[in-house]
């Protein structure tokens, strides 16, 4: 991925421009960090300390809690995670700023406004798009045992889970939602919006908490939460289009378990999971 290129780059510009780049790196780290934390640490009061007592009114599971100590690794590995995108990010904000040929653009005047409003949303299209094959593609059976199985561990989540997962997962997760990047024309802060809400609304439906958006297009956070209970389904990030396109979308009358592979499902009744596999 570019990001690995782009640090070589980088290196051999390093003893001239290193000051700018160390700023806009630490920039971009605190900011996902900063967002993380704010709305981690409110959920994370506003529910699973000051409504603790009530879990049937809130909670998506609410007889499955992760232990103390499953919760803190989770906030340790998000926030590794985090800052190695911070890192990876902000090396490619100064590429661009340095010259780095890149569709991103920065004067409304160059695409005109129709362009500069209707961009984001086709960039968002394709990140989601990007979100949904690629974490399909991590469930076959090697990758999943492997690799995203970090991720499974916590079958009920918490916000502190969002990016807890194997660093090679999110550094494919964040190559695979770069690409469009590089190929679609759109404007630097129509970018940076897509990007913020694939991060916040990750928080949300990470929560564990029962929320509706207010985004018609926005998924209930019970869908990705049912992702965690039921692992092989559900394989969406923010729209549910791409699972009901294919038929990975969760159904009532199959069953779905750690050893169910393939997104449908497998009969109730009798079943060996013949179609499963
Ligand atoms: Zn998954
Ligand atoms: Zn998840």
């Amino acid at each position: 991925m570019s990001a690995f290129t782009g640090t070589l780059g980088l290196l051999a510009l390093a003893p001239f421009e290193l000051v700018p780049y160390l700023g806009i790196v630490v920039a971009s780290v605190l900011g996902g960090l900063v967002i993380f934390w704010a709305f981690a640490g409110w959920y994370h009061w506003a529910y699973y300390v000051r409504r603790a007592h009530d879990p049937e009114q809130w909670k998506c599971q609410p007889r499955r809690f992760l232990r103390p100590g499953q919760n803190r690794e989770a906030a340790l590995l998000s926030t590794m995670n985090l800052t190695i995108g911070g890192v990876i990010s902000g090396t490619m904000i100064d590429l661009i700023r340095r010259g780095m040929p890149t569709p991103i653009y920065f004067e409304v005047e160059r695409w005109g406004w129709a362009w500069t409003i209707v961009s984001p949303v086709l960039l968002f299209l394709m990140v989601d798009a990007a979100a949904y094959y690629s974490h399909r593609a991590l469930h076959g059976k090697w990758a999943f045992r492997h690799i995203h199985r970090w991720h499974h561990r916590y079958i009920a989540t918490t916000p502190f889970v969002t990016i807890a997962m194997h660093p090679a997962e999110f550094l494919f997760f964040q190559a695979c939602t770069f690409v469009p990047l590089f190929v679609l024309p759109v404007h630097y802060v129509g970018a940076i919006a897509v990007f913020i809400y694939v991060l916040v609304y990750n928080i949300v439906d990470h929560s564990g908490i029962k929320l509706a958006s207010w985004f018609p297009w926005q998924a209930h956070t019970q869908t990705h939460d049912d992702h965690h209970a039921h692992f092989h389904v559900n394989f969406g990030q923010h729209l549910t289009l791409w699972d009901r396109l294919h038929g990975t979308a969760r159904r009532g009358d199959r069953r779905y378990g750690v050893d169910v592979f393939g997104g449908k499902g497998a009969p109730i009744a009798g079943a060996r999971g013949d179609d499963a596999a």
